[in-house]
């Protein structure tokens, strides 16, 4: 049976506990242990899926489908492992199946209460993914003290009283803010958040401490002694450039030992092997060279509308020893005049995915400048099918090309909604969702980069390529490149003479890990090095 280990956080939210979850699976798995992550989220919305960007950041899609919180991105590229939607829960989708499950019958006569119903569901989805590994490691997100996170806290309360002393431990995330005016870190927040979590009847066994700058000893006995932990247990998260640095600092601090012994793990635990984790993060503190890259899009207010874009230009210019400075284009300013100027001083662009009207004209503007100059460009889902409107308008003359999501009239739908999408009434879970195969043209730019002949990668899109223009776009030099044959869809198009012109239906960036980058984005900082040492 496996042991649990439960993340909460306290004082303020943003502090990294994702992040932190993250480390920890991976300092465990380091170890030699089988680990999974699983994140509760108590907003009541089934899944991000229908949120604004604005509102969530970036929803990660899972191999089988599910839209979930940007977390899980976490977890993936921490851990090297696929999740799944048993990963990512919200309150909507506990109440959701106490509720089906009532009007099945299955508690006639009882009446359905938040506790035992709604903790005992809770439990059976933590304990529902215990069973092949040997730590399942849970975060609760929100900040304790909110309402709508009790019933979790609650019901992980309850795991300690249901299982053996040693199979469960809390952790608990705080933040340690430094008083620049009396010059000293302030532990109270941490105390009174700690305080709460013990009225709630969790008392934590290991304390993560958020701060700038390392804490002095006083500050951690204080919160050894006001938190009821031994004085070991209280580890410094210190504020780091590279957020894949987060293991290390927690190894150098003995946190995985602690853990080990804790839920007395010695048996299986084997030494740590972290060797390849750090020379990553050794290349990617000292890179040999900077390029500049831009991120088009309508969302760079919120950079976390694109974290697995950012992580994943991160991991492949890392392994390619190259340090990226990220320029953010917001599309709506794009045009043709401007575009000259804009670009002239990047080594290439990504338009990632996106959705509805706003921008759209900026981005086609832009990639016809990247097709133009030879820029390097890689388009992702909605990146790919401006990238086939700019080439149905400018080079086949197909005049106001459109997709029908931006003109349901447009004379040219050169990107529709398949049959099967239209007409659709329910906005959640409804689009293409999940990894899909993709076949590839051996003579092709994505082969080149890939090596395989078939790849999955995974898609959150209702549009498609109209096959209905596809001769006319390829007669003119359009190559589509990789094909989901069971539907005959587009999955890539590319450029024959242009140094890296290629956008994807799917969305690589969510395969892409620090040790192994997805390969596209390998290929595009090649070619954007390339680029940039021309001109
Ligand atoms: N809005 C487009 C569609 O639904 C593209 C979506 C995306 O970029 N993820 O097909």
């Amino acid at each position: 049976m496996a042991k649990f280990i439960f993340v909460t956080g306290g004082v303020v939210s943003s502090l990294g506990k994702g992040i932190a979850t993250a480390s920890i699976g991976l300092l465990l798995k380091s170890r030699g242990m089988k680990v999974t992550l699983q994140k509760f989220d108590p907003y009541i919305n089934v899944d991000p899926g229908t949120m604004s960007p604005f509102q969530h950041g970036e929803v990660f899609v899972t191999d089988d489908g599910a839209e979930t919180d940007l977390d899980l991105g976490h977890y993936e590229r921490f851990v090297n492992e696929s999740l799944t939607r048993n990963h990512n829960l919200t309150t909507g989708q506990i109440y959701n199946s106490v509720i089906e499950k009532e009007r099945k019958g299955e508690f006639l006569g009882g009446t359905i209460q938040v506790v035992p119903h709604i903790t005992n569901e809770i439990k059976t989805r933590i304990r529902k993914l215990a069973n092949k590994v040997d730590v399942v490691i849970t975060e609760i997100g929100g900040t304790v003290g909110d309402i709508e996170g009790l019933p979790f806290l609650e019901a992980i309360r309850q795991m300690a009283l249901e299982e053996k002393k040693d199979d469960v431990l809390y952790i608990h995330l705080t933040l340690v803010p430094f008083i620049e005016t009396s010059f000293e870190y302030k532990t109270k927040p941490t105390q009174h958040s700690v305080k709460e979590l013990r009225e709630i009847g969790i008392q934590p066994d290991i304390i993560l401490c958020r701060t700038r700058l390392s804490l002095p000893q006083d500050a951690k006995d204080k919160i050894a002694l006001f938190c009821n932990v031994p004085k070991q247990a209280v580890i410094e998260a210190i504020d780091v450039q590279d957020i894949y640095e987060i293991p290390l600092i927690f190894a150098q601090q003995g946190l995985d030992k602690l853990i080990i012994k804790r839920l007395n793990l010695h048996k299986i635990a084997k030494p740590p092997k972290l060797d390849q984790w750090q020379k990553y993060v050794d290349n990617s503190k000292n890179p040999g060279q900077e390029i500049s890259l831009g991120i088009c899009g309508k969302y760079t207010k919120l950079r976390d509308a694109y974290k697995s874009v950012i992580e994943a230009i991160k991991h492949a210019a890392t392994q390619q020893k190259t340090r990226v400075n990220l320029h953010w284009l917001e599309s709506e300013s794009i045009n043709f005049h401007n575009s000259k100027q804009q670009f002239s001083n990047l080594a290439g662009v990504i338009i990632p995915g996106g959705f509805g009207m706003r921008g759209i004209e900026g981005k086609i503007s832009a990639i016809k400048y990247f097709r133009e100059n030879k820029m390097p460009f890689l388009g992702l889902c909605i990146g790919l099918q401006c990238a086939v409107i700019e080439f149905a308008r400018n080079v086949c003359g197909l005049k106001d090309a459109n997709s029908t999501e931006f003109n349901p009239k447009t004379r040219y739908p050169v990107i529709y909604l398949l049959p099967a999408q239209r007409g659709k009434r329910q906005k959640g879970g409804t689009m293409r969702l999940g990894k899909y195969p993709a076949s590839l043209n051996k003579d092709s730019l994505a082969y080149q980069c890939y090596q395989k002949e078939i790849i999955w990668e995974r898609h959150r899109h209702r549009y498609e390529v109209n096959n209905r223009f596809v001769s006319t776009l390829t007669k003119k030099g359009l190559v589509m490149s990789g094909i989901y044959k069971p539907e005959n869809l587009v999955e890539i198009i590319e450029l024959k003479n242009h140094p890296f012109f290629l956008a994807t239906q799917f969305h690589p960036e969510f395969t892409s890990r620090p040790l192994q980058p997805n390969p596209l984005f390998t290929g595009f900082i090649k070619a954007a090095i390339e680029y940039a040492r021309k001109t």
